[in-house]
């Protein structure tokens, strides 16, 4: 019998997009922390049986991929080698650098991480994340990480597979949708949605599918005719191009129409962008005369913006047996539909209010948002710190529960259930019983011991209590002190005597 023939990883696909994408990164640090890291994991393989240095490989590739700096790339091959090696993050450090250090660090942290399928805890969830990531690049590699593994996840046990996907539907997605990395977001999606819901998948792909050449030919038709009669009338055209529905996003419309596919109106979406808002009102216009808009289905979201900021003037044309809608926009209306993540935090897609108030962070977030898309470099330097007033606080359970600063376990009780606030009489923090005036930290585990024949609240917790729900609560429920029990009884006698 032959010997098994070895196959050799070779970090050449790798320096390849670097030099493709003409990225200023020093090959031989990639070459050397490749190496690095294929020693570390050597003789380790993933649950698909390829070598485990496949894995840091891809991830790095996609963050070439995307244009990311020396540092993130470097990282990406080095992210799981504290984790599931001998080698140590102090090792690391040593050997890279504390920029590279600190990104493999924060990778570690994210991993501890976990999504149980609890809808209240999402948006907390959410936001822990991006707060323990304390640098956007550390998003970035875990974005890579999760994207290869979801190419690989056939290999895993099908309610792990499921889990993760779900993970990625409800934490990642959002996030990279709200960071405003759309190519991100759409890739982690239709990765994700295939394995969290296969059956729906695979209707939603066969609707598309159907479709396809319907709309290839609309989209022929209707991009030389708008073209033609736009010139015609001297409006100057900055781009024109058609974009199809995303499965999933087409998935989770359906699901509020009833599953009827008619009621979806933008599966082909026709975007032109004219220089100036006069130019949009001239181009509805056009399209108006020239094709059939279908009545009541004209937007004018220029006059009236979303409340989310997003304005475009709609129209929704036949094209044989097809609807079309075009969206109007300016470039400068355009940058704020696709990046403008203030309202995506605020809103959803649809532009309904999100009911959560206290998104303040989210600002700040729309802020550096900002200034990465105005300077790349800017990348390097950023820090996440609009946390700096909130911690992050975990059930036993693995929930996890956003609070302000130097709350106590009275305040992490009512945040849990105003009943376990109401009836709470000791806690546990990491296991070590405290007083309820403790002060919680970022990553504590609390735990709330009920009392269950308590009759209310503690009037004295009002001295230390942080948020306002455990004030109000508080006050309403807890036991009158008793010169107030005294008055309000003689007020009753009072009252009976006088009739
Ligand atoms: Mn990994």
């Amino acid at each position: 019998m032959e010997p098994k023939k070895k196959v050799k990883v070779s970090v050449e696909p790798l320096l390849a997009i670097i030099k493709q994408n003409k990225l200023q990164v020093d090959t031989k640090k990639v070459r050397r922390a490749f190496e690095y890291a294929e020693e570390a994991h050597r003789g380790q393989k993933r649950k698909s049986g390829e070598p485990y240095i496949m894995h840091p490989l891809s991830v790095a590739m996609t963050l070439a991929d995307l244009g990311l700096d020396e540092s993130t790339i470097l990282a990406g091959l080095l992210h799981d080698v504290p984790e599931d090696t001998m080698r140590t993050l102090i090792d690391v450090r040593k050997e890279f650098g504390s920029d590279v250090g600190t990104l493999v660090e924060g990778i570690t942290k994210l991993g501890k991480l976990k999504y149980r399928g609890m809808e209240r805890y999402v948006e907390n969830l959410r936001k822990m994340f991006i707060a323990m990531a304390a640098d956007i690049r550390t998003i970035f590699i875990k974005f890579a990480d999760r994207i290869h593994n979801l190419q690989t996840l056939d290999a895993l046990p099908e309610k792990k597979q499921k889990r993760i996907a779900e993970e990625t539907l409800n934490i990642y997605a959002p996030i990279a949708n709200r960071l405003g990395v759309n190519i991100l977001k759409d890739i982690l999606e239709d990765l994700a949605f295939q394995k969290a819901y296969p059956k729906e998948y695979e209707q939603v792909r066969v609707l598309l599918e159907t479709g396809q050449k319907e709309r290839d030919k609309c989209y022929m038709h209707l991009h030389k005719g708008v073209t033609e009669a736009l010139v015609e009338q001297k409006i100057e055209i900055i781009s024109f191009y058609g974009r199809t529905k995303q499965a999933y996003s087409l998935y989770r419309k359906l699901k509020q129409h009833k599953n009827n596919p008619n009621k979806i109106f933008d599966l082909l979406a026709m975007r032109v962008i004219v220089p100036t808002i006069q130019d949009c009102y001239a181009a509805l216009g056009v399209i108006n005369s020239n094709y059939r808009p279908l009545p009541g289905r004209m937007k004018d979201y220029i006059a009236q913006p979303k409340p989310n900021g997003y304005q475009s003037l709609h129209t929704t044309v036949l094209c044989d047996k097809s609807i079309v809608e075009f969206q109007i926009r300016t470039p400068e209306m355009h940058q704020q539909a696709e990046y403008g993540i203030a309202a995506h935090w605020f809103y959803d897609e649809d532009g309904e209010r999100i009911p959560d108030k206290d998104l303040n962070w989210v600002k700040e977030l729309a802020k550096w948002q900002a200034e990465i898309k105005n300077e790349k470099k800017y990348l390097e330097s950023l820090k996440i710190d609009v946390f700096q007033n909130r911690i992050f606080v975990f059930t036993p359970q693995g929930d996890v529960i956003d609070l302000p600063e130097d709350s106590t376990p009275v305040d992490f009780a009512y945040a849990i259930h105003s009943e376990i606030g109401d009836k709470c009489s000791r806690a546990k923090v990491n296991s070590q019983l405290v007083k309820l005036d403790h002060k919680l930290q970022s990553g504590d585990v609390a735990e709330i011991i009920v009392e269950k024949n308590r009759k209310g609240p503690n009037p004295n917790w009002l001295k230390f209590v942080k948020t306002n729900q455990a004030k109000t609560r508080i006050r309403a429920n807890a036991p009158k002190p008793v010169w107030e029990q005294v008055i309000s009884g003689v007020g009753q006698k009072l009252s009976k005597r006088k009739k």
